[in-house]
């Protein structure tokens, strides 16, 4: 008998921790690599949220919180759905979790049953598929591309949905592609949903600040689907604390209490410490964090020229998140440095290996002809990675 679960067997390692470690083993071998795999804020966390984490252990949060979160955590929540997005929500309806990705995993755990679909529109966040995939779902993606700015239309999800539609999940903004919904694909898409009762949307909104030049728009604003859609937000992005692990979803009531019932059985509820400091972050005027988008968006820009000087690669300007989605077609099927690429996944191995630069293939986002870096990273490193990835195509295009 097999000692594995078939869940278990079922699933791929995480493909941005699988780079991630890769480059962290060849730097402490004395390798000089630049990593740009891993997405995070490569900022401190602010100062006012340090000191509500202090406060919060020197006053005694040492014992276990409600499942769902502290009332004044979620109340909190609540407050910045309201003034952010103008969302409804009461504190029973929100769950907060161990970031985000716990969110998603609770939200899929309380709705797919073996064999139910869950629509992808690709490419999509590395982690959805395999969480798909560890609940017995089958997912169904949706294909976009470069030229149709990675979106999926209304009339592509519609063409998508069968009697064994679940559920919808993306990300808006997107990871890894750095776009997103406007209010009008939004309400096309939420005239798709409303159509079909039993679809749930999980609308993944991590990245909602880091937005350069336009609205964020949840799905969930529009009161023809509100009963259908999870939102799924958290502090990771936001106040740079993804090791702190906070995040969220809201959603209605039939959806948050069984996601309380699975929390209550898996976790018991999220760290105390970070739960209090995140309500000093959540009621502090998004203004004052600014800065850390302001540096994101100089960074885009610095990197988006550098790409352009980089032969064989199209490039997108990412409106969003801090990741540039590169598409790589020019060098698919070719021999480099004598060995064939067959797909994102060896170009990034050939990027890492002779230009020391190393990045996340696109074939765990869905795209096995793009690869993700992310540009939180100092702009000496962006600046070096980029000459590198150069220096190191020009002798191949
Ligand atoms: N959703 C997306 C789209 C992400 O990129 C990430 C990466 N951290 C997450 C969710 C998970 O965030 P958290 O750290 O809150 O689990
Ligand atoms: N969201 C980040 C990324 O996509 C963190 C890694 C992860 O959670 O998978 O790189």
């Amino acid at each position: 008998m097999n000692k594995y679960s078939d869940r278990l067997q079922r699933l791929s390692y995480s493909q941005t921790f699988v780079m991630s470690n890769k480059a962290r083993e060849m730097k402490a071998a004395g390798i000089d690599v630049i990593s740009l795999t891993l997405g995070e804020p490569d900022f401190d966390v602010p100062a006012n949220i340090k000191q509500a984490a202090i406060d919060a252990i020197h006053e005694n949060y040492s014992h276990y919180s409600p499942v769902p979160g502290f009332l004044e955590l979620r109340q909190a929540i609540a407050h910045k759905l309201k003034r952010d997005n103008n969302l409804e929500y009461k504190p029973q309806q929100i769950v907060v979790s161990n970031g985000a990705k716990q969110s998603i995993l609770n939200v899929l755990a309380a709705i797919i049953n073996d064999g139910d679909e869950v629509i992808l529109p690709a490419p999509y966040w590395v982690s959805y598929h395999e969480m798909v995939k560890m609940m017995g779902g089958k997912s169904v993606f949706i294909e976009t591309s470069i030229e149709d700015d990675y979106k999926m239309t209304a009339a592509q999800l519609q063409a998508a949905i069968t009697p064994k539609t679940k559920a919808v999940l993306y990300s808006s903004p997107c990871n890894p592609s750095g776009s997103y919904y406007t209010r009008a694909e939004l309400k096309a898409i939420a005239e798709v949903i409303a159509k079909h009762p039993q679809i749930t949307v999980i609308s993944d909104e991590i990245y909602e600040y880091i937005n350069y030049d336009g609205e964020h728009v949840s799905i969930a604003e529009f009161p023809e689907v509100y009963e259908q859609v999870a939102v799924i937000n958290g502090m990771s992005k936001a106040f740079a604390m993804t090791g702190w692990r906070i995040g969220y979803s809201a959603s209605p009531e039939w959806l948050s209490g069984a996601c309380e019932k699975i929390q209550g059985q898996m976790t018991s509820g999220a760290n105390t410490v970070a739960q209090r400091a995140s309500i000093v972050g959540l009621n502090t005027d998004p203004a004052e964090y600014r800065y850390m988008i302001d540096s994101f968006r100089e960074r885009r820009d610095l990197v988006y020229n550098l790409l352009l000087e980089i032969p064989g690669l199209k490039v997108n300007l990412p409106k969003a998140a801090f990741y540039f989605f590169v598409d790589i077609t020019h060098y698919l099927g070719k021999e480099l440095a004598g060995k064939l690429i067959k797909d994102s996944d060896d170009f990034a191995m050939f990027l890492l290996e002779q230009a020391q630069v190393a990045c996340v293939g696109g074939v765990s986002f869905g795209d096995p002809s793009s690869i993700r870096f992310s540009y939180a990273a100092s702009e000496a490193d962006l600046r070096t990675a980029m000459q590198r990835i150069k220096d190191c195509l020009i002798q191949y295009s």
